[in-house]
């Protein structure tokens, strides 16, 4: 039996993946620090005796035998990351630090949950992998954005110096059933401000783009990424290209809901990246992967989810 180590693992992403991982028979270590995760996420799992959950730091020495790791640990949305930025650069950094002595220790492969932040605000679209970014190192993103650049860096040397078999993703937008409510991204936050009737805000004049990715497809693609051989290494992209405007997107949310909401504005916020699209042409021939839910399906299905947490509470965010 596979032992995996999530980190992160009860957050948004890793507690799916923590699902997926028990589903296929491995035994899954649940570390988180539920700086941003929850308990009702990984709830349902509890009872299964192949799953523990482990509350620890990241940022200090983790000594546990292990056969993979993923590591997620870290606040994705901005206003959260943003809260406390020096612990978010040692999440990034120390932790990588410490997974990576565990992985060197334990001859663990290690996935790294990186981000297209690293690709800043983008001179170039969409971003390949070969564009090295264009981040303000001093700016409100930098704890984020430099941290899990420095991880990157990081991975590829324990890699190089010391054989450490590593797998490093830059994901993008990523949404679905199981975002935190307070998340504060943007898909939860126009999903529900839609549902209660109250008004959708565009930070900035919302012509800014993403690319938004369901939940289910990049764990596909980060399924097919650890199954592959050894040299393939990364940094390969997952995400979806369906490249749509901020603005876009809560019209989206409004067709879908149905909601008589209004969009108003706010003045944009500091860094903001104007454009974001992943090219995802390296996944598509290395790992044959690319994604299926289109935006308005993954949306329904998100939609769907944030109807039941409002009308059933908590016990409804395991879905
Ligand atoms: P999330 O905030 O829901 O989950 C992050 C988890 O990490 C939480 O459970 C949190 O409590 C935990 N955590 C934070 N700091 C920790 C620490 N020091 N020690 C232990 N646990 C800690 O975010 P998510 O959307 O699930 O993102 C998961 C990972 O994927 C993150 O590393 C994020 O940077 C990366 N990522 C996410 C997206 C996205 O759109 N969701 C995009 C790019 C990259
Ligand atoms: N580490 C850890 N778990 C392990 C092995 C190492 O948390 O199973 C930590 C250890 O505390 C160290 C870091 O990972 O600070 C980096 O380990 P490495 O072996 O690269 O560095 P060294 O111990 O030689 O400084
Ligand atoms: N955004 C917005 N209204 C919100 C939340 C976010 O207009 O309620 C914008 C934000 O300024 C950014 C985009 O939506 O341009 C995506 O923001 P998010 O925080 O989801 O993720 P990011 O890609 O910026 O990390």
């Amino acid at each position: 039996m596979k032992r995996s180590l999530v980190t992160g693992g009860a957050g948004f992403i890793g507690s799916h993946l923590c699902e997926r991982l028990l589903a296929r028979g491995h035994e899954v270590l649940c570390v988180d620090n539920y700086f941003t995760g929850r308990r009702a996420t990984i709830h349902h799992l509890m009872g299964n005796p192949f799953f523990e959950v482990m509350r620890h730091d990241v940022t200090f020495p983790l000594y546990v035998e292990v056969d993979e790791i993923y590591n997620l640990a870290c606040p994705a949305s901005p206003v959260h990351y943003q809260v406390d930025p020096v612990q978010t650069t040692k999440t990034s950094v120390h932790g990588a630090i410490n997974i990576l002595g565990l992985a060197k220790r334990t001859g663990a492969r290690v996935f790294q949950a990186s981000t297209s932040e690293v690709y800043g605000d983008p001179a170039e679209t969409p971003q390949t992998e070969a564009y090295w970014g264009n981040v303000n190192p001093i700016g409100p993103r930098a704890c984020y954005d430099e941290g899990k650049r420095c991880a990157e860096t990081l991975f590829f040397d324990y890699h190089r110096q010391h054989r450490v078999s590593i797998k490093v993703a830059r994901l993008f937008n990523t949404y679905g059933p199981r975002m935190h409510p307070d998340d504060g991204r943007v898909v939860s936050n126009f999903v529900l401000a839609a549902l209660r009737g109250e008004p959708l805000v565009l930070y900035g004049d919302g012509a800014q783009t993403r690319a938004f990715c369901y939940v289910d497809d990049l764990l596909d693609g980060i399924d097919r990424f650890m199954a592959a051989p050894d040299a393939f290494v990364g940094p390969v992209n997952l995400g979806n290209p369906a490249e749509i405007s901020i603005r876009g997107l809560a019209e989206t949310v409004l067709r879908l809901t149905g909601s008589r909401s209004t969009i108003v504005t706010r003045p944009a916020q500091a860094d903001d990246p104007r454009r974001r699209c992943p090219d995802i042409t390296l996944a598509r021939e290395a790992l044959g992967w690319a994604p299926s839910v289109a935006l308005d399906e993954g949306l329904t299905r998100t939609i769907a989810y944030f109807d039941r947490l409002l009308t059933a509470g908590p016990a409804a965010a395991v879905c």
